[in-house]
């Protein structure tokens, strides 16, 4: 779908547990510049190829590859395209880089500790789960860019903001023209994930405030459709979180309670538990205790002044 003149959609259906992200494609004197590429699975892969025929678009016009954040179904097949595309020019923020020349890096961000903390005997591996669902890859980053730089691309000039919450280096692009604002994983996913290495609630709540202090007309996410009523979405997107934290504080209100007595308060469904929960939860109680709500002793968490 032509969004604005040049500035195309190739917009990713719902279908299973980790689908590869849409892409934004724009074109410029010198060919096409990406926005993602999409995971790294040959089916991701496929898919990514065929939304470019479908829109009429040539991938091999693909001279510069914008990644919003190393998660894997946002920058999975960079590798095929590094080998695919000779002199392909790949952006991405400084905090992002480092994920993107070593995946295992992932491993922090994730928090993936805190399953084998917190459950005994079980553990949790994102980059196994990458590799049985959306495959990753690798490559060194061409250009490195950082908030209040700008990224020309054609007749349009984009803002990049830093993003933290759900990554550390999480980028968000604003068109102030044409008041467009394309948000990665921040907005449009059915629930806001993070963890304590990834910014926690904290930078995703800071995040959702910048957002908020831009004209916005249409959002462009990653996953899931166009979104017109910008300023609803990224409120509730907020709210979510917010709600979180109330329903905890609310767990909270009575007998300390252990970092397992606490995930029913935030999920319903023990399936959640491992993942995403523990690592929601802490990111919660790591705010919490910043903030100085609540207290740890013995590995048990309470109000402050309880
Ligand atoms: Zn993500
Ligand atoms: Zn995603």
């Amino acid at each position: 779908m032509e969004l604005r003149k040049g500035i195309y959609f190739l917009q990713v259906e719902k279908k299973g547990i980790v689908d590869s992200s849409s892409l934004v494609v724009i074109r410029d004197e010198q060919g096409l510049i990406c926005l993602e590429v999409g995971g790294g699975g040959e089916e991701n892969i496929n898919q990514t190829l065929a939304l470019f025929e479908q829109e009429g678009l040539d991938v091999s016009e693909v001279h510069t590859a914008i990644i919003s954040h190393t998660h894997a179904d946002h920058m999975g097949a960079i590798g095929y395209f590094r080998d695919r595309i000779p002199g392909l020019t790949v952006v991405d923020h400084e905090v992002d880089a480092p994920y993107m020349k070593d995946n295992t890096l992932l491993l922090r961000a994730f928090d993936c500790d805190l399953v084998a903390e917190h459950f005994p005997g079980e553990r949790f591996d994102i980059l196994e789960f990458y590799a049985a669902l959306c495959p990753i890859s690798e490559t060194q980053p061409d250009r490195i860019v950082l908030e209040g730089d700008t990224l020309t691309c054609g007749a349009y000039t984009f803002d990049v903001i830093h993003t933290p919450g759900h990554h550390p280096g999480h980028i968000s692009l604003y068109e102030p023209k044409e008041k467009i604002l394309f948000v990665g994983d921040m907005v449009g996913m059915e629930v806001p994930f993070y963890t304590p290495s990834s910014g926690g609630a904290e930078g995703y709540l800071a995040s959702m405030e910048k957002y908020l202090a831009l004209d916005v007309e249409l959002i462009i996410p990653s996953h899931g459709d166009l979104i017109e009523n910008t300023r609803e979405v990224i409120e509730d997107a907020a709210g979510k979180v917010r709600r979180r934290e109330e329903r905890l504080l609310k767990g909270l209100d009575g007998p300390p309670k252990t970092f397992t007595d606490l995930l029913p308060d935030l999920f319903r469904s023990p399936a959640q538990f491992m993942f995403p929960g523990a690592a929601v939860l802490a990111s919660h109680l790591k705010k919490l205790k910043n903030d100085g709500v609540v207290q740890e002793e013995d590995g048990k968490y309470r109000l402050s002044g309880s």
